[in-house]
């Protein structure tokens, strides 16, 4: 079976981050999973045995001082040299700014190509085919690389269940330092806006709030609620606009595109825009007070009703449900 490389990315707090997970299970699905981690000292026990259990039969561990300073050149060179080593059939990479950039730059260097926002992935008789979901979700199309390495860019949360447990072996390489002085931009450490509430394009949950909000002080409905599911905060663009959340918050077509378990939208009519950004979610959820808006069309469940008083009913349930 071909190696496939999953690009693992690692959390602000140094921890494997939740995208793992889906990179890891779409690369089994494609072939033999082979995780490329880039860090600044040799991984730990612990992180070897998670990669395990989420599938990776091997590991490539790349070792430089310039993890933590240094944003994505680092990981182009761990994915360079783990695609010389082990010939892959594919490589994957979160689509994240990062992931993106790594992949197109990866594809650069090795005359790849780059299949972007990957929501599922298929091996054709030994061709790589990408799903992706377009037109606000409106129709799925597939995609294949003639010619070239694949380097195919996935959408958090989009790829469920997990690929088998295995035993990793690890080959650990030490990095050279970037040399180009364009690829080298430097990070800043102690991001005060890092938040104890998951990060958006991986969260499980996802709690967005609208224009129906209708000021940043009211903004922190949507707050308690995410808080007591455990969910990160979304919104939509005209909420963004209105000043009453910081635009990294925005889900939607010109925002972060979310796939969680549960997406629960207030207040927002569900524009194409902002459909086109959430229409993957596994479940959603909207409370509108207009019976013939939009969202109520992609939505699972819709409660009609003014979000000033269904929402505390909800905060207080949950709160109850889980004491
Ligand atoms: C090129 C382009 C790109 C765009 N990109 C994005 C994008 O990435 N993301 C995005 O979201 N939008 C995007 N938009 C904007 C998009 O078209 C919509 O304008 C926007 O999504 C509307 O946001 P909203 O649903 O919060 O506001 P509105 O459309 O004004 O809807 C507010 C909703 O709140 C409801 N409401 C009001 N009060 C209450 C209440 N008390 N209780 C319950 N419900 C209430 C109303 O019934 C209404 O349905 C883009 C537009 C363009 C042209």
């Amino acid at each position: 079976m071909s190696d496939v490389l999953a690009l693992i990315e690692i959390s602000h707090r140094g921890e494997i981050a939740a995208s793992a997970r889906g990179l890891l299970a779409a690369a089994a699905r494609l072939g033999s999973p082979v995780a490329v981690v880039v860090s600044s000292e040799p991984l730990a026990d612990d992180d070897v045995a998670r990669l395990g259990e989420l599938g990776a039969a091997r590991i490539y561990s790349a070792v430089t001082a310039a993890a933590s300073t240094v944003l994505v050149a680092p990981a182009v060179d761990a994915l360079s040299a783990a695609a010389e080593a082990y010939e892959p059939a594919a490589v994957l990479t979160t689509n994240t700014a990062d992931g993106r950039e790594a992949a197109a730059r990866l594809a650069v260097r090795t005359g790849g190509s780059v299949l972007a926002d990957v929501v599922q992935v298929r091996n054709d008789n030994g061709t790589v085919v990408a799903q992706h979901s377009v037109f606000g979700g409106a129709y799925t199309v597939e995609s294949t690389v003639d010619g070239g390495l694949p380097i195919l860019t996935i959408r958090q949360g989009a790829i469920e269940g997990q690929a088998p447990a295995a035993t990793a072996d690890v080959s650990t390489a030490s990095l050279e330092a970037p040399t180009a002085a364009a690829a080298v931009i430097e990070r800043f450490n102690d991001d005060p806006m890092v938040s104890a509430r998951p990060e958006l394009r991986s969260a499980a949950t996802v709690v967005s709030g609208g224009r129906g909000l209708g000021s940043s002080e009211n903004f922190v409905l949507v707050e308690q609620l995410a808080d007591v599911l455990g969910a990160a905060i979304g919104a939509s663009r005209a909420a963004v606009d209105a000043g009453y959340v910081a635009q990294t918050a925005q889900v939607g077509q010109t925002g972060v595109s979310v796939s969680p378990q549960l997406y629960i939208a207030l207040g927002i009519s569900g524009a194409i825009q902002h459909r086109a950004g959430m229409q993957t979610a596994k479940t959603i959820v909207a409370i509108n007070k207009d019976e013939d808006a939009p969202i109520f069309d992609v939505a699972d469940f819709g409660i009609v009703g003014d979000i000033f008083t269904v929402v505390p009913k909800l905060i207080e349930a949950v709160k109850a449900r889980s004491n």
